[in-house]
């Protein structure tokens, strides 16, 4: 049984996680088997396991801390703010909330034309996207939402049903009127489909009369970094208008400035009806989250009631920590330095492909990256199968570990593996990360080909 009567700072590393182990259920885990990391140092691109390694953090943590550990001036915008803390209801005016609505509108309507007016907060993104949902049905007065197969919005009940990835299983038909359509990646759907065709033929045959929204990723995040082609955005748009359905763009991994631009829909010339943020809106230093709507869906609850509301309505702190990270984003010229370490991985991803005869495919845009591992050069089969049992796992555990060895924590998801690392990651800390991640590659490819 946990004890409330310990002086836990003076536990040692492996008592600490044998009681948080006993105490606390840890996500998407197997709880016999899960061996939660524990850092003793967080600075920067680095975090510090007991035993002194060193590890730069590819996967920003839950690809949220954009900002990097420990970063100076969020936790001296923090510190500023505690004192002034206010305790207040959702409908009450909180100056901070104000400001930050007013800077959240601004920012994603300086690109594209986009017409947001208002912002929904919540707490995280699941929640903005659920909001999301309730919203688009109350405003159409229509019913299903369309989404992508390997897509992940959320888990809630609701959202891992709007999701497409396997996590959704063990949930499925929770929630009624999802309908999904493939995404945008060749290896996935084993040929070249033009999916945004495909998704015209759903549509006629689902009945655009029972359709209120179409909820993307911005880019896909933790399912693997797809790129589509540059007018499947816009595409995609025409035909939201021309069937009356409105247009969703989960920006909660993609947005501030994880693919180059603050939002990823930025690069494709596109304004979404909704868009819903977390993880970067606070760089991952407070809970957060925010629902922006268009014009013409704000009017539409000029004279409707909004079903929707949370306690914790975008807290003092949670505000306190966006605008700063806000500001911390534009003062340490985050957008610029994402677009330079695209470069610096593309170029260096080329030249693995050429050497390394189970990389299938590599994609960068922004500081998120995946690369997709396959048997051989002659078998182009996944070198891990889409939800594999623990055997077929084995390639993939081999990967993590070397990984780890050389000093990396990044995503390995069957046959991807994912790099998302703090968007202030320094081109030598870069250079560094990309040389362990080689030697942990080769490997890989050494072990396959035995
Ligand atoms: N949408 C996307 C694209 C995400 O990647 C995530 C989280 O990983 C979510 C929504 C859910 O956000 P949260 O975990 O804050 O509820």
């Amino acid at each position: 049984m946990p004890s409330s009567n310990v002086d836990f700072e003076s536990l040692s590393p492996e008592e600490l996680i044998k009681r948080y182990k006993e105490a606390i259920l840890i996500p998407w885990s197997n709880q016999k088997s899960m061996q939660p990391p524990f850092f003793i140092k967080q600075k920067g691109v680095y975090v510090t396991l007991p035993n002194g390694q060193e590890l730069i953090d590819m996967k920003s943590q839950a690809f949220c801390a954009n900002l990097g550990h420990a970063h100076e001036g969020m936790l001296k915008a923090l510190t500023k703010a505690a004192p002034q803390t206010q305790v207040l209801a959702s409908e009450a005016v909180c100056v901070k909330r104000l400001e930050l609505a007013s800077k959240l509108i601004f920012l994603a309507n300086k690109e594209q034309n986009k017409n947001f007016s208002k912002v929904f907060f919540t707490l995280g993104g699941a929640e903005a996207n659920e909001n999301a949902i309730k919203i688009a049905r109350a405003v159409t007065g229509k019913h299903k939402i369309i989404t992508r197969y390997r897509s992940y919005h959320g888990a809630t009940l609701a959202t891992i049903n709007f999701s497409g990835d396997y996590r959704r299983i063990p949930f499925d038909n929770a929630i009624t009127g999802i309908v999904r359509f493939p995404d945008p990646y060749e290896r996935g759907s084993g040929q070249k489909i033009d999916t945004v065709r495909l998704l015209q033929e759903i549509i006629e045959i689902e009945g655009p009369q029972t359709i209120a929204a179409i909820m993307l990723e911005g880019i896909t995040g933790a399912n693997g970094a797809f790129i589509p082609d540059n007018d499947y955005w816009p595409r995609i748009r025409k035909l939201c208008d021309k069937n009356n359905i409105l247009l969703i763009d989960d920006e909660v991994f993609s947005g501030f400035y994880r693919t180059g631009k603050c939002f990823a829909v930025d690069r494709y010339n596109v304004a979404p009806d909704m868009m819903s943020l977390s993880k970067g809106l606070t760089a991952g230093y407070a809970p957060l989250g925010a629902l922006l709507v268009s014009n013409k869906i704000a009017k539409f609850f000029d004279d409707e009631t909004l079903w929707c509301g949370l306690t914790q309505y975008a807290p003092y702190l949670s505000c306190a920590a966006s605008l700063a990270a806000l500001h911390f984003y534009e003062e340490d010229k985050i957008e610029e330095n994402v677009f330079q370490r695209e470069t610096q991985i593309k170029e260096e991803f080329s030249m693995w492909s050429r050497k390394y005869d189970i990389i299938a495919e590599t994609r960068c845009i922004g500081l998120l990256a995946a690369i997709d591992f396959r048997k051989s050069r002659t078998n182009d089969e996944p070198l891990v199968p889409y939800r594999a049992n623990p055997q077929e796992m084995q390639p993939a555990i081999f990967l993590q570990n070397a990984l780890k060895k050389y000093g990396i924590s990044a995503l390995v998801r069957f046959s991807t593996l994912l790099l998302a690392p703090p968007l202030n990651i320094t081109s030598d800390e870069l250079k560094q990360a990309l040389a362990s991640i080689e030697k942990a590659v080769n490997e890989l490819n050494n072990h396959t080909n035995k």
